[in-house]
């Protein structure tokens, strides 16, 4: 099994054609949609995770969304978190919308949920401690 992370961005042409159906359909690939914004009219943003058989069920599928004129970018980085440096003061739990930060109603320490990060880069200017940070490739 492969997995690779996307954002996709598509104009407004394509919001109500059945790109994903058609994508999991042909491809026999797993969608996993983190984010998702698509409004008519309007262009249309996705976060999501691609599952397959291999890199080349991936690679077909990347292939056929941008043939559909859908731009796709690979999500490569990943956000780090040092727990040396936290002081666990939730502070970046308010900024981080996807759920990827919460803090554990017992311990109250900071948890990091790698799967649900949106990587929108919001809770490292909110970490005074420099705890969290970009983590390319
Ligand atoms: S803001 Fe920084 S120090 Fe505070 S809980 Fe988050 S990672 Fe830890
Ligand atoms: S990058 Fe965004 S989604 Fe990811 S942990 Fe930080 S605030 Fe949450």
């Amino acid at each position: 099994m492969c997995k690779k992370r996307l954002k996709l961005v598509f104009g407004p042409e394509i919001v109500g054609k059945p790109v994903t159906y058609n994508l999991i359909k042909k491809y026999d690939v797993i969608i996993n949609v983190f984010q998702a914004r698509v409004l008519p009219d309007e262009e249309g943003h996705m976060v999501l995770d691609i599952r397959g058989k291999n890199e080349e069920s991936i690679k077909k599928s990347i292939k056929y969304l941008q043939s559909e004129g859908v731009m796709v970018d690979f999500l490569e980085k990943s956000i780090s978190y040092n727990q040396d440096r936290c002081i666990n003061c939730g502070a970046c739990t308010g900024v981080c919308r996807s759920g990827a930060l919460l803090m554990d109603q017992e311990s109250w320490e900071l948890i990091v949920d790698q799967d649900k990060c949106l990587l929108c880069e919001m809770c490292l200017s909110a970490c005074s401690m420099k705890a969290l940070s970009l983590e390319l490739g």
